[in-house]
C-alpha cells in the first residue's frame, strides 16, 4: 500500500490535511505535523448546519500554533472550499432538518452520498496547485457508521482514479483507518502528550447537534448523538486503560 511505503519519510513533499475541526482530523493534523516539513489544511463548507464545526478549525489551528512551536513552524495556510452546491444535491440529516436514524441500506441518515469522494477530488485539485503530495484524512473502518466512502478499498480506488485523472502521484494517507476510538486518544497522546489531548478536549468539535454548552471530560457536546456517544465511549475506554500513549 502506498501509505506504507512512506513510513520512513519525514522530509520532502508536504501534506494537505482534510481538516474538519473534529477529533479525528485534529489527530491527523498532528500526525502530519510530526511527519512532514510542510503541512497545510483544507476544510469544506458544504452547507452543514453548524458553522461551529468551521469555527472549531480556527481554534484548533491556533491552539497548535501556540502550544507546539516545532509544529507551528511547519503549519502552513488553511483554505475553506465552498461546496454548497454539493450539499444541496446530497441533502441529508446533516444539511437538512431530518432526524438521525438508520436508512433501509443500514446506513445512518447522517451519511451524505459521495461526500468523502467529492472532498478528495477538491483536496487533490488544491494539493496539485500547492505542490503537496500527501492527502491525509481521518477516514476509519472501525467506526460504527460503516460509511462506504471511508473504506480503505474505496480510497485505494480513489487514489488510483485521482492519480490517473490528474497525472499525479498523490498518496492518500489514513492514519486512523484500522484503530479504535480509544486508540485514537492514545495516538493523540503519543503525538503531542497530554497537551494535545487537552487541545482536542477543549477545542475540537464532533457533536452532530452543534452543542458547545455541555462540557464533559471528553469535550463539548450533547452527549447523546451518535458522534458524542462514539467519542465519549472511546475516551472512557482509553481512560480505563490508564491513558496510554500510542506512538505512530
Ligand atoms: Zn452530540
Amino acid at each position: 500500500m502506498g501509505a506504507m511505503s512512506e513510513a520512513t519519510s519525514t522530509t520532502g513533499p508536504g501534506a494537505l490535511v482534510l481538516f474538519s475541526g473534529g477529533q479525528d482530523s485534529t489527530v491527523c493534523l498532528a500526525w502530519a505535523l510530526a511527519r512532514y516539513d510542510r503541512v497545510e489544511t483544507v476544510g469544506f463548507d458544504y452547507g452543514q448546519r453548524h458553522s461551529i464545526e468551521l469555527a472549531a478549525r480556527d481554534a484548533v489551528r491556533a491552539r497548535i500554533a501556540a502550544g507546539f512551536p516545532d509544529w507551528a513552524a511547519r503549519l502552513g495556510p488553511d483554505q475553506v472550499l465552498e461546496m454548497r452546491g454539493f450539499g444541496d444535491v446530497a441533502a441529508s440529516a446533516l444539511t437538512a432538518d431530518r432526524a438521525i436514524e438508520m436508512t433501509a441500506k443500514g446506513l445512518p441518515s447522517t451519511f451524505v452520498p459521495g461526500r468523502n469522494l467529492a472532498f478528495l477530488i477538491y483536496a487533490a485539485a488544491l494539493a496539485d496547485r500547492r505542490g503537496l503530495r500527501h492527502l491525509v484524512g481521518g477516514m476509519c473502518e472501525t467506526d460504527f457508521s460503516g460509511y462506504p466512502d471511508c473504506r480503505r478499498d474505496t480510497l485505494d480506488a480513489m487514489q488510483t482514479a485521482v492519480n490517473l485523472g490528474m497525472a499525479q502521484d498523490f498518496v492518500i494517507e489514513t492514519p486512523l483507518m484500522w484503530i479504535t476510538k480509544a486508540q485514537t486518544w492514545a495516538l493523540a497522546k503519543g503525538l503531542g502528550g497530554e497537551a494535545l489531548v487537552a487541545a482536542i478536549v477543549d477545542d475540537s468539535h464532533t457533536c452532530y447537534l452543534g452543542d458547545r454548552e455541555h462540557r464533559h471530560d471528553w469535550g463539548y457536546g450533547c452527549g447523546t448523538c451518535p458522534a458524542c456517544e462514539l467519542r465519549a465511549r472511546g475516551y472512557a475506554e482509553w481512560a480505563a486503560e490508564g491513558r496510554p500513549a500510542r506512538h505512530p
